[in-house]
């Protein structure tokens, strides 16, 4: 079943939730390679998105996405702000003028989104970031949709393909963003973008089960 305005707008409520909820745990994990402010960031530019949605549900999806995105480049100091509002301004153009999203639509969102994190941070996989997270996702939820699964079934895979992600980053050197600059000192710590990506995920994966999809 195709994922409509309401679901995408529950998406985004979920994921400020998230962000509210997983504050402290996202900034501790920044405190240990980086500078202590992603909860903050990702808090406060979700939490300027959730103010702002009200004003914008009479647009279509992707003027939603797309100023989800705007608002977050707007509010969110710091490298995760253009990062995601980029993702979601891309996704939003992905697709453009689409009543409602299918599994090829929500398979297209992934594939704009790295391409907006990638185009404007300049990192690949195993650079220890949120890539390391939403790239498998992407690739489970693409096999999963090929497997015959449902969206929501799809989107819990990439879910889960995003926790080990979350894992491998704690494996590997950060060699990107304000972590690289500990370098080894890096490895045995979990990157918190790649985290708050993936309660991102796990965001569109329970607005899929709440709408009974
Ligand atoms: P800042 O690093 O400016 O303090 P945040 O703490 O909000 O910003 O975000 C840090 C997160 O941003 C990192 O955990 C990492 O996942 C992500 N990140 C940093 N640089 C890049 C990059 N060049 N490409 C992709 N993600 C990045
Ligand atoms: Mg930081």
């Amino acid at each position: 079943m195709a994922a409509t305005k309401q679901d995408v707008i529950h998406f985004i409520e979920l994921f400020d939730t998230k962000m509210e909820e997983h504050r402290q745990e996202l900034t501790d994990m920044d405190q240990a390679i980086g500078d202590g402010d992603h909860g903050i960031n990702m808090n406060r530019g979700m939490k300027a998105v959730g103010e702002k949605l009200p004003t914008v549900t009479d647009k279509p999806i992707d003027g939603i996405l797309k100023s989800v995105g705007m608002t977050l480049v707007s509010t969110v100091g710091g490298a995760s702000g253009p990062l995601y509002g980029t993702a979601f301004m891309r996704s939003g153009m992905a697709v453009k003028g689409k009543e409602e999203l299918d599994a090829d639509d929500i398979s297209k969102i992934f594939d704009a989104a790295i391409e907006g994190i990638v185009s404007r941070g300049k990192a690949t996989t195993g650079e220890k970031t949120m890539l390391d997270a939403i790239v498998p996702g992407k690739d489970a939820y693409n096999a999963a949709i090929a497997d015959g699964k449902s969206i929501t079934e799809a989107l819990a895979a990439a879910e889960e393909a995003g926790w080990k992600g979350v894992e491998y980053t704690k494996s590997i050197i950060a060699t990107k963003g304000r972590a690289s600059y500990l370098g080894e000192r890096s490895i045995g710590f979990q990157d918190p973008g790649a985290t708050s990506i993936t309660y991102m995920i796990q965001a569109a994966k329970e607005a899929g089960e709440q709408a009974g999809k």
